[in-house]
C-alpha cells in the first residue's frame, strides 16, 4: 500500500465538513471514506454521498461479515468505515480522509498506525459549539444537548491527535487543514522507506 490516511476528529458541529470542503481545492485528489451508519438520515443528505444509511440489522450483519476497518457507537447510533474501499484507495497511493470520533480515530491508529496522520478539530469554546448547532438547525434540541454533553468527553482525547485545528475563522482552519493534508501525503510507511535504502544502497 502507497496511500496515506488523514483522520480528522471532533466534536458534532466543530466544523469538519465545513473545512474538508473549504480546503479541498488545496490539497488535490483525495478519497473520503464514506462511512455507515444506522443515525437517520438529515434534510438534504444523501444515501451513498453523506453516509450509507441502513437498519440496525443491516450494520449488525456488516460486522459479522468483517466488512468494518473500525466501528464505533456515537450518540447512540452505529457509525463504521467500510475497509474494502479504503484498502482500494490506498493501494492506488490515494490519500484517504476519514471524518469518525475518536474512539474511531483510536481503532484505525491501532491497525494502520503507520499510515495514519490525524487532527482534532474543535470551535474555540464549548459555548460557540452549542451556538453552531444550534444555528445549523438540523437536529432536534434533545440531540444537540445529547451532542454538547459528549464533546465535553471527547475534548479529552484531543492530546492523542497529532494536529489541533481551532476552527473559529473558516478560511484560517481550512488553510491549516491543507497543510496538514499535504503533509500526510508525505508520511512514509516503514515498508516504503526499507524498498528505498535497498534502492538507495544498490
Ligand atoms: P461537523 O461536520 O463537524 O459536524 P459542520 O461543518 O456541519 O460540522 O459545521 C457546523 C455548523 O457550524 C455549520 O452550520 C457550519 O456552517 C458552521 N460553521 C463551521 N465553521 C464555522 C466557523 N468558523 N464560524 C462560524 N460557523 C461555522
Ligand atoms: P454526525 O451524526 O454529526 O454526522 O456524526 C456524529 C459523529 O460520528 C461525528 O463525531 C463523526 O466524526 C462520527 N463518525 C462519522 N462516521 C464515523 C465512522 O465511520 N466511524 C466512527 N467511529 N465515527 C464516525
Amino acid at each position: 500500500m502507497q496511500g496515506a490516511i488523514l483522520v480528522l476528529s471532533g466534536p458534532s458541529g466543530a466544523g469538519k465538513s465545513t473545512i474538508i470542503n473549504h480546503a479541498s481545492s488545496q490539497i488535490g485528489e483525495y478519497y473520503f471514506s464514506i462511512s455507515t451508519t444506522t443515525r437517520q438520515p438529515r434534510t438534504g443528505e444523501e444515501h451513498g454521498i453523506d453516509y450509507y444509511f441502513v437498519t440496525h440489522a443491516e450494520f449488525e450483519e456488516g460486522i459479522k461479515a468483517g466488512d468494518f476497518l473500525e466501528y464505533a457507537t456515537v450518540h447512540g447510533n452505529y457509525y463504521g468505515t467500510s475497509l474494502k474501499p479504503v484498502n482500494e484507495a490506498l493501494n492506488l497511493g490515494k490519500l484517504v480522509i476519514f471524518d469518525i470520533d475518536v474512539q474511531g480515530h483510536r481503532l484505525v491508529r491501532a491497525k494502520m498506525g503507520e499510515y495514519v496522520t490525524s487532527a482534532f478539530i474543535t470551535p474555540p469554546t464549548l459555548r460557540e459549539l452549542e451556538k453552531r448547532l444550534y444555528a445549523r438547525a438540523t437536529d432536534d434540541n434533545s440531540i444537540i444537548e445529547r451532542r454538547v454533553k459528549n464533546a465535553k468527553e471527547e475534548i479529552k482525547a484531543v492530546s492523542e491527535f497529532d494536529f489541533v485545528i481551532i476552527n473559529d475563522e473558516i478560511p484560517k482552519a481550512a488553510n491549516e487543514f491543507a497543510i496538514i493534508a499535504n503533509a500526510a501525503r508525505l508520511k512514509q510507511s516503514s515498508q516504503e522507506l526499507e524498498k528505498f535504502v535497498n534502492i538507495w544502497d544498490n
